[in-house]
């Protein structure tokens, strides 16, 4: 039998850890193995009698800094190097659904999360870290940016969601954002389904949301509309 996807995370609050992941589809696949969580304690890793784990910056400013000697070591400490060495950064390259997939495929992730002003620069480049972010904004921390990384790749792991296509539609896949979904009642305050979805002409239905997946992307997200239509460009020249 293989060994399940696994997750690795160094971090100076390992409470926080399964958190939201212990309940709900990610929560279930845990308890079944389908998947394994270690959150291991940075501090553990302190040499110094106070445990320190950061300093002040070097040329000053504002805040505290991870310190790279304590990190280097909580990194070797877990001593997973078959893992992609991710640390949860506002800096980092943004969190896609390709490289989701990418690593739901591989054998797991080692997430670091960040706390202060961030960590220094030269564990960065001594353990060749790859830096992600989840977004154009400012965490106090990189536990929730590692949260949300691990859940986007559990749901995408064999046995967890209910049914193998339905991560297939869904938004981002060729670059576009998923269409309207509507559920029972027919009528909610007046509005009704769109007929063509209780017609059940399966060919008209699938028209029908394409159509609206291509109208949102469009109106939403003309970065990834943009994406697309280079994508399409490719195929149809090459
Ligand atoms: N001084 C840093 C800057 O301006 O880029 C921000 C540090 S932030 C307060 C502390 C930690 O939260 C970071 O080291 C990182 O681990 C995490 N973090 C904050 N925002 C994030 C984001 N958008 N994506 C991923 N991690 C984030």
């Amino acid at each position: 039998m293989t060994a399940p996807w696994r997750a690795t995370v160094l971090t100076l609050f390992p409470e926080m850890f399964p958190g939201p992941l212990g309940v709900s589809l990610a929560g279930k696949a845990l308890a079944c193995g389908l998947w394994a969580l270690e959150a291991r304690d940075i501090r553990a890793s302190a040499t110094d009698k106070h445990r320190s784990v950061d300093d002040t910056p070097a040329g000053g400013g504002p805040g505290m800094v991870l310190r790279a000697d304590v990190l280097a070591a909580a990194i070797d400490a877990a001593d997973d190097s078959s893992l992609p060495r991710l640390l949860m950064s506002p800096r980092g390259r943004p969190l896609t659904q390709s490289r989701v997939r990418e690593l739901a495929g591989g054998p797991g992730a080692l997430l670091i999360c960040g706390r202060f002003e961030g960590v220094d620069q030269r564990v960065i480049e001594a353990r060749q870290l790859e830096e992600v972010s989840i977004g154009d904004y400012v965490l106090s921390g990189g536990e929730i940016a590692a949260l949300a990384l691990i859940d986007a790749c559990v749901r995408l792991l064999p046995g967890v969601m209910g049914k193998a296509e339905s991560g297939a539609e869904e938004s981002f896949s060729e670059s576009l954002l998923e269409y309207p979904q509507y559920t029972r009642p027919q009528t909610f305050e007046g509005r009704p389904i769109p007929e063509i979805l209780l017609s059940g002409d399966h060919a008209k239905v699938a028209a029908w949301r394409r159509a609206e997946a291509e109208r949102l992307t469009r109106d939403r997200r003309p970065d990834l509309w943009a994406k697309r239509l280079d994508q399409r460009k490719n195929t149809t020249d090459g």
